[in-house]
Parts: C-alpha cells; sequence; structure tokens
C-alpha cells in the first residue's frame, strides 16, 4: 500500500493525517489524491467507509494551502471549496473529517445543514470560510439570505451524488452550480454510475478521471439472502414469523416511503416489539436518540427509509428485512449491506408481494444471482405435532451456515410458541443472535487492515454525533467484489 509519505503533503496536513494514525492510504486515497493534486476533475465510485473523504479533501485543503492567511477580515476568508451532501448525517461527518484535516492549518471550515437554527450557521458564514460543507436545501436558503458567497469557489466536490438524484436534489443542485464560477474543478463520488450520473458528470465535470475502487453492485457471500413471496396484508405477521424462526432478536426494517415508515413502526409496536422509526421527518435529535437506543438494545426493529438510513453508522445488525422491495436495486444492496459482518453471518429478508416482479428482477440482474421465492411458513397454520422441538440444527453448531442455509427448508422453527411480545419463548441457542447490538469498534474480531487500526484510533477524537464505523476489510481492496455502505 502506499504512504502518505510519497504525496508530500504540506508539513501541515501531514502532521494532521499522522495523529490520525493513518498510515497507508486506501485505494481510493491512493488514487484519487495525486490528480486532485494535479487539478483534474474526478468521477468516483466510492462509498461511504472507504476512506474517500480524505481522498478529495487532503489534497483540496494543500491546493488551498496558498490561500491561507490569519487576517481576521471575512472578505479574506471567502468560499473556496464547496462539499454537497444528501444529508445532515453525512455532512456532518465529512465536516467534523475535514475540520481534523485542517487543524493545523489556517484554513476554515463550516458545516450547514437543515433542521438546525440559522442563525449559529450565519455567524459562522459572515465570519469567513474556505471549506464549506452542505447539504442542497440549507444551503440555497443561505444563498438567498446572502449570508454564502460562491463566486470564488474553486472547488466543488458533490458526495454521494446518487443518493441527492434519488432525493430530488437535481434542481437544487443546478441551481446552486449555476452561481460558481465555471473555472473550477469538480469531484463527484457515487455508489454507482448510473445513467442520471452520467449525464450530471456530462453537465458539469471536465474531461473527468475516472476511479473506481470497489464494485458496489455485489452483496457479501456471509448474507443469507431470502425472498419471500407474502400478500401485503400478510407481511407484519411474516415479519415476526421470520424473526422467530431465526432467534432474531433485533433487525432494520428497511421500508419505502415516510408515511409507510411511521404506519408500520405504530403496528409493529402494537404488535409488541420495541420499534423506532427513522426517516426523514424525523429531528436529527430523533434520530440520533433512536440509533442509541438500538445500539442499547432497548429497541428491537429500527423502520427506516432508505434516506434516513444512508449514512448512519451502523452496521453489523443480525438482520435486515426488505418489507418494501426497494425501488432502486442498488438499495438492495446498500440496505443488505447493513448485516453479514465479516466472519459472522447476517440474514436479509425481503417481502415480495404480487406488483413488485420488475424490482425483483432488477435486483436479479444487479447482484447477477437467480432469485428463487419462498413461502413463509406460519405457525398458526401448521398442523401440530408434525415437527420436532424446532432447534435449528445451525444453530447448534456453526451459526455461518444460516448463509447457506434456507428458511424454506426450516423444519427448524421454533415451536414452542411465542411469549406475548411475539419473541420465541426458548432462548435462541446462536449466542451471535442472542447478544443484543454492539456498538461496532471491535478490531479484534475483524482481520483488520493496518488502516482500520489506524482509523479506529483516530476516530476517538471526533465529534460525538458521528458514529465509530467497523469497515469490512474488502471495501478496501479494489479486486474484492464487496462494496457496500
Ligand atoms: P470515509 O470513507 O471518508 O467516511 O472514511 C471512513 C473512515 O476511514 C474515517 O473514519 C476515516 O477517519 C478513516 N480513514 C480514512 N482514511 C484512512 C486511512 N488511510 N487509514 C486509516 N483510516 C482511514
Amino acid at each position: 500500500m502506499s504512504s502518505f509519505s510519497n504525496l508530500q503533503l504540506a508539513p501541515s496536513l501531514a502532521r494532521a493525517v499522522a495523529e490520525m494514525g493513518y498510515e497507508s492510504m486506501t485505494p481510493i486515497q491512493a488514487q484519487a489524491i495525486p490528480v486532485v493534486l494535479a487539478g483534474q476533475d474526478v468521477m468516483g465510485a466510492a462509498q461511504t467507509g472507504t476512506g474517500k473523504t480524505a481522498a478529495f479533501s487532503l489534497p483540496l485543503l494543500q491546493r488551498m494551502l496558498r490561500h491561507e492567511n490569519s487576517s481576521t477580515s471575512p472578505a479574506r476568508h471567502p468560499v473556496r471549496a464547496l462539499v454537497l451532501l444528501p444529508t445532515r448525517e453525512l455532512a456532518d461527518q465529512v465536516a467534523q473529517q475535514i475540520k481534523l484535516y485542517a487543524k493545523y492549518t489556517q484554513l476554515r471550515s463550516t458545516v450547514v445543514f437543515g433542521g438546525m437554527d440559522m442563525k449559529p450557521q450565519t455567524l459562522e458564514l459572515k465570519r469567513g470560510v474556505e471549506v464549506l460543507v452542505a447539504t442542497p436545501g440549507r444551503l440555497l436558503d443561505h444563498i438567498e439570505a446572502k449570508n454564502a458567497v460562491l463566486n470564488q469557489v474553486e472547488y466543488v466536490v458533490l458526495d454521494e451524488a446518487d443518493r441527492m438524484l434519488d432525493i430530488g436534489f437535481l434542481p437544487d443542485l443546478q441551481r446552486i452550480l449555476s452561481y460558481l464560477p465555471k473555472q473550477r474543478t469538480t469531484l463527484l463520488f457515487s455508489a454507482t454510475f448510473s445513467p442520471e450520473i452520467k449525464r450530471l458528470a456530462g453537465s458539469y465535470l471536465q474531461d473527468p478521471v475516472t476511479i473506481e475502487v470497489a464494485r458496489p453492485n455485489e452483496t457479501a457471500s456471509t448474507v443469507a439472502q431470502h425472498f419471500y413471496s407474502v400478500s401485503d396484508d400478510d407481511k407484519r405477521r411474516a415479519l415476526r414469523q421470520v424473526l422467530n424462526n431465526n432467534g432474531l432478536k433485533q433487525a432494520f426494517v428497511f421500508v419505502n416511503s415516510k408515511l409507510g415508515c411511521a404506519r408500520l413502526a405504530r403496528s409493529l409496536e402494537r404488535d409488541g416489539l420495541k420499534t423506532a422509526a427513522l426517516h426523514g421527518d424525523k429531528s436529527q435529535d430523533e434520530r440520533l436518540k433512536a440509533l442509541d437506543a438500538f445500539k442499547r438494545g432497548e429497541v428491537d426493529l429500527l423502520v427506516c427509509t432508505d434516506v434516513a438510513a444512508r449514512g448512519l453508522d451502523i452496521k453489523d445488525v443480525p438482520a435486515v428485512f426488505n418489507f418494501d422491495v426497494p425501488f432502486n436495486a442498488e438499495d438492495y444492496v446498500h440496505r443488505i449491506g447493513r448485516t453479514g459482518r465479516a466472519g459472522a453471518s447476517g440474514l436479509a429478508a425481503t417481502f415480495v408481494s404480487g406488483s413488485d416482479q420488475r424490482l425483483i428482477s432488477d435486483i436479479e440482474k444487479l447482484i447477477k444471482k437467480k432469485i428463487e421465492l419462498e413461502a413463509v411458513e406460519f405457525e398458526d397454520e401448521r398442523p401440530r405435532g408434525r415437527f420436532n422441538s424446532g432447534r435449528r440444527a445451525w444453530a447448534e453448531d456453526d451459526p455461518r451456515d444460516v448463509a447457506e442455509s434456507s428458511s424454506s427448508s426450516s423444519a427448524s422453527r421454533d415451536s414452542g410458541g411465542r411469549g406475548g411480545r411475539g419473541r420465541p419463548a426458548a432462548p435462541p441457542a446462536d449466542p451471535f443472535f442472542n447478544k443484543p447490538y454492539e456498538p461496532p469498534v471491535r478490531a479484534e474480531d475483524t482481520p483488520a487492515a493496518s488502516w482500520e487500526a489506524a482509523q479506529s484510533k483516530s476516530l476517538r477524537s471526533v465529534s460525538a454525533n458521528i458514529k465509530t464505523k467497523r469497515k469490512v476489510a474488502a471495501l478496501f481492496k479494489s479486486d474484492e467484489p464487496v462494496g457496500h455502505d
């Protein structure tokens, strides 16, 4: 792996990198940093977790050092770099990282996103900042209020561009980009290069260098993927059944709309499951609280939309349910990437109803696997006395076997009846599923790449708003077929 010392970063930046504990560059860094230093536009296929923030911010900061000054005049600190992200969480995460990299420089940075009072953001902007991290909507508010002037911007980063388009930010992006000087460097990062992304790049990037570090459309082999044919009316019952069959206590449940999210969370709560909803209408504070409760094991099911879940630094959930089949096949990959940690298995259960055929064939094409639909066998419909005590063979042997097991063949379910809250009466035999969710920094159970060990050290100094990550080492190897956020 290449070392940061080959880059000849300015001492102030090199010092910050050393303090972060990074030893070697991740693949996206090794490929993107020299290109950005050379002033070229970049179109990068890389996701959160690959080290892409440093990949764009270190070379941008290096190039901006020529503007560094200690003047207190705001006029001497115009916005020179603009980083746009789709969600508050991501914007906050990226801004915190940039602050750390710029710590020994005199370059100023700040972040603006919605859901927060504009006043403190306005004060920061008026003081002058060289690096502005923002979500599009709030940035436009500040532009309209004349708090942010963008006519001296030299660098623009469109981060998680696919997600920004999914959310419908294209008109906002177009407006923002129209305020910027034509002469600039533009970097675009996206999990996938869909036709829309290519069109966006075609309009706003000049001869970009394409960099791809992980093929994002493949799923981890440790995730057991099951597709159940279920009518809409039976989905809740099916959810409880699959949880029971697998002795699962916690899961993410994905739905396609905010409204559906709130409704489902309420119904599941009525069914006796401890549930929290995570969607775009929830305040930042509510989202963080829900997440913390889930991590502490106080919440069983986190019902969420793709937008709200994106960028949440939470992985290694025992199971992910696609209560709705996602509209975008890529979202399927993102969603199930939350489970199936290195060395252990995860379960991804997708409920397919009559109208989902086209979406399922999109997923089939993307993951390049034939999807077989299974039936959920409901306990209350099964003839009594036909099954044994219902302990899963795999659970007694090796929890990883679940990756190969098919739950449709589950003569395996716990017929011991359920408690009032829809949970298995007998304790699950598998210690992995028996544990409450653990926060993800556990370097010891991942075959860590050197950068990973360094990263967990560096994260201790990061804002309380940033949740620490466990990285899948394979993400950093450009030749490995794993890539999910
Ligand atoms: P990102 O993909 O930018 O969200 O980065 C994910 C995490 O990787 C962040 O916590 C960074 O601090 C960390 N990181 C970035 N680059 C490196 C590196 N070269 N070595 C170790 N950790 C890194």
